[in-house]
């Protein structure tokens, strides 16, 4: 028996499932990584691949860059939590507030999910308001208020919501389709004086990937500024992913409330809530709202984001990768009629031949077809995220071969699967 093998059924005993986070679970058994160095990841039996999952997003850089690594075993022989404020969290929010367009001021949490639950929290708090739109197939993380119709992991495993989360909770949490302007001002006509926010993927990516039609984001940012709503972006996959300053610099539309996480953390846990002072001097302990963390701004994750963004800073990450990533849509279209989704590092494929712009759209693909096809895929030595709601990543560590070798592969996956 492989050593995954052997392993996943140990993990099944001791850990729900045999993995700690619903999407890593993989049939027969998900494999288990031994190490990862630049664009690859190897298994504990030794095989090798091509990684495009690269952590669910925050790998920009590919796995272990040598630079960050230095950077991260200084810190730690320095010391890994203080409990005291530190000048890596003071350096690292000034590169945000640099960067981000709408970023004035900056919290730290550990996660995507903590960002959104505080920026929704500072939102209800700053308008007095109480209910929440939000985009169907949309994922913020796995707290109770937006765990509804929520993206990738929930959607792959059939439970569009969750157990343990009262009707009293969701109640105040509307749901509208991406890209569809209408609905949006229904609900903002009837509901208006209750709304506190808007929160959005600017960019999804936790449904595949779908990107905005022209002049939505622009119709959220005037509809929310006329009605007293503030606009939330949750930015925690596209922020210094699709441009330094994220989605909000590539579409030049301004939130008025920013989270970011992943690519933000260089691959340690790492999570913000960013925005303007007048909102965010109402987080404790200046304002009302509270929030808190014995590992905010620990000085691990902030080293290895401020050596994250000085690479990226220094060197032409987003051109090298944006190319790559243009590339490989480019020739996945050219052997495929399924519908293809890019913008810079990021792609999918769907599973079906009609366009994908909301979550609806996307589930019309097949997504058993799509698990043959990553399956295929993992037996040539590249490893997808085993979801056909799941965005595909490139790191400034990919190559061109790295992209040949991928579509040489992926034609004969595709082939495979059609054949059956
Ligand atoms: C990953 C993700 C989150 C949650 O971040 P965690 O660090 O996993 O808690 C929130 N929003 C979006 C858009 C994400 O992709």
């Amino acid at each position: 028996m492989g050593r995954s093998k052997k392993l996943y059924e140990r993990a099944k005993k001791v850990l729900v499932g045999g993995v700690n986070s619903p999407v890593r679970a993989m049939k027969p058994y998900p494999f288990f990584t031994k190490h990862a160095k630049g664009s690859k990841i190897y298994d504990v039996d030794g095989n090798e691949y091509i990684d495009y999952c690269l952590a669910y997003g925050p790998l920009i850089l590919g796995h272990a860059h040598d630079y960050v690594v230095g950077k991260i075993k200084e810190q730690a022989e320095r010391g890994t939590a203080y409990g005291t404020p530190t000048e890596q969290e003071v350096i690292l929010a000034e590169k945000v507030v640099k960067h981000v367009p709408s970023a004035e001021m900056v919290r730290f949490v550990n996660s995507g999910t903590e960002a959104t639950m505080s920026a929704i929290r500072l939102a209800r708090g700053y308008t007095g308001r109480r209910k929440i739109i939000k985009i169907e197939g949309a994922f913020h993380g796995a707290h109770d208020y937006v765990l509804v119709k929520a993206g990738s992991g929930a959607t792959t495993h059939g439970v569009p919501t969750s157990a343990g989360i009262p009707e009293d909770t969701t109640k105040n949490t509307i749901l509208v389709p991406f890209n569809d302007e209408e609905a949006v001002e229904s609900v903002v006509k009837r509901e208006r004086e209750d709304i506190a926010c808007i929160i959005l993927e600017p960019i999804m990516g936790n449904a595949g990937l779908i990107l905005p039609k022209d002049g939505y984001l622009k119709f959220l940012r005037e509809i929310t500024e006329e009605n007293g709503i503030l606009l939330i972006f949750d930015e925690v996959i596209t922020g210094f992913r699709v441009s330094m300053g994220g989605a909000q610099e590539y579409y030049g539309v301004e939130p008025d409330i920013t989270t970011l996480g992943k690519v933000l953390g260089g691959g340690l846990p790492i999570g913000a809530i960013a925005g303007k002072r007048e909102i965010m001097e109402n987080f404790s302990p200046l304002g009302k709202v509270y929030q808190a963390g014995t590992f905010n701004g620990n000085p691990m994750s902030m080293t290895s984001g401020i050596a994250t963004l000085e690479v990226l800073e220094r060197e032409n990450v987003h051109e090298k990768i944006n190319s790559l990533g243009e590339k490989i849509a480019k020739e996945l279209r050219s052997i495929t009629d399924y519908y293809v989704s890019n913008i810079g590092s990021m792609f999918q494929i769907f599973f079906t031949e009609e366009e994908v712009y909301d979550y609806a759209t996307a589930q019309r693909s097949n997504a058993e077809k799509f698990l043959e096809f990553q399956r295929a895929l993992l037996s040539e030595g590249i490893f997808l995220p085993p979801s056909q709601f799941e965005t595909n990543f490139i790191s400034y560590a990919h190559t061109k071969e790295d992209v040949e070798k991928t579509i040489a592969a992926m034609e004969n996956a595709l082939r495979k699967v059609s054949g059956k």
